[in-house]
C-alpha cells in the first residue's frame, strides 16, 4: 500500500507564523524527517516518530522519507520558512525524478510557509516593495562565479536582493566578496538590512549603508536584504527607522 508524503514549511521560528494548514498536516502525520533544529521545534505525540538528520544530507533524507511513504507510512518532511525556498521540496522532487517509478505514485503535497525574507521585511517596513530577486550565497551546490554573475546582473537591473545562506564557518569569505562586488556596481548609500533569527527569542535586526556593511554583521541565521538605489530609510523619533522600496519604480539609479 502506498502512503503519503507532505512537505511542510514551519515558518521562520515563531509558532504564530506557522499556518493552520501546516499544523493540521503535522497532526495527521506519523513519521517526521528534517534537519535537527526543525525537528526539535515540533511538539509531537508519543505515537509520532522523529528522524532528524544533518543539514548536508538533504537528498538522502528525501529518499528515506519517500521510501517510508512508498511502504505505507504517513510521512512528513519539515523545512524552516518555506519548503520551496532553498529547502526540502526541491530535494524531494529531485529524488522522485531519479528514483523508482513507484515514488511517482505517492500522494504528495507541499504546505507553504512564511519564508525568512518576508519575516525580515515585515519587521522593518517594506524593503521588498518593488521588484526583487533572491540569491543563496552558498557555493556548496553552485560555483561562486555563477553567484558573482547574478549579483552583478541584479545590481545593474535595479533589483532589491535578499541573500540567504550568507556565511558559514566553512564559507567565511563569500559575504565580504559579495559586498565588494556590490560596492563596485551600486551607490555606497543603499540600505543593507541584517535580520537575524527573526521570530525567535534571540532575534535582531539592523540597517546600515552599503559603505558600512561588513561580513561580521551576519551569521548563518541571518537573512540580508540589499536595497535598490531607490530604497529609502525613514528616521523616526524614538522608534526604529522604516525601510521601504517605493511601488513607483524608475529602474536604474535614484
Ligand atoms: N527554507 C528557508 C530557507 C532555508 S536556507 C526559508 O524559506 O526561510 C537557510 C537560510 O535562511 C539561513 O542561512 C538564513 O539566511 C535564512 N533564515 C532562515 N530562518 C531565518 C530567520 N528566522 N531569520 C533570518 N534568516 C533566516
Amino acid at each position: 500500500m502506498t502512503g503519503s508524503l507532505v512537505i511542510v514549511g514551519l515558518g521562520p521560528g515563531n509558532p504564530d507564523q506557522m499556518t493552520p494548514e501546516a499544523t493540521a498536516a503535522i497532526t495527521a502525520a506519523g513519521d517526521f524527517f528534517g534537519y535537527f533544529p526543525y525537528i526539535d521545534r515540533l511538539s509531537l505525540r508519543p505515537d509520532q516518530r522523529r528522524h532528524a538528520s544533518d543539514n548536508r544530507e538533504e537528498l538522502a533524507r528525501a529518499k528515506a522519507a519517500l521510501a517510508m511513504a512508498a511502504s505505507g507510512g504517513r510521512v512528513c518532511v519539515v523545512s524552516g520558512g518555506d519548503p520551496g525556498v532553498f529547502a526540502m521540496a526541491a530535494a524531494v522532487c529531485e529524488a522522485i525524478e531519479e528514483g523508482p517509478e513507484e515514488w511517482r505514485n505517492i500522494d504528495l503535497s507541499i504546505v507553504p510557509g512564511i519564508t525568512a525574507m518576508l519575516a525580515v521585511a515585515a519587521r522593518i517596513g517594506a524593503p521588498l516593495g518593488h521588484d526583487f530577486c533572491v540569491i543563496s550565497l552558498s557555493n556548496n551546490l553552485k560555483p561562486w562565479e555563477v553567484i558573482e554573475k547574478r549579483l552583478i546582473a541584479a545590481a545593474e537591473a535595479g533589483f532589491v536582493m535578499a541573500f540567504y545562506n550568507p556565511i558559514s564557518k566553512a564559507r567565511p569569505h563569500q559575504l565580504g566578496e559579495a559586498f565588494d562586488i556590490l560596492r563596485r556596481h551600486l551607490p555606497s548609500s543603499i540600505p543593507i538590512i541584517f535580520g537575524r533569527a527573526i521570530g525567535r527569542p534571540d532575534e535582531t535586526i539592523r540597517t546600515v549603508r552599503l559603505q558600512d556593511a561588513s561580513a561580521d554583521m551576519a551569521d548563518m541565521a541571518t537573512c540580508i536584504i540589499v536595497g535598490s538605489p531607490q530604497t529609502r530609510i525613514i528616521e523616526r523619533d524614538g522608534k526604529a527607522p522604516l525601510v521601504y522600496s517605493p511601488r513607483s519604480d524608475r529602474g536604474g539609479s535614484a
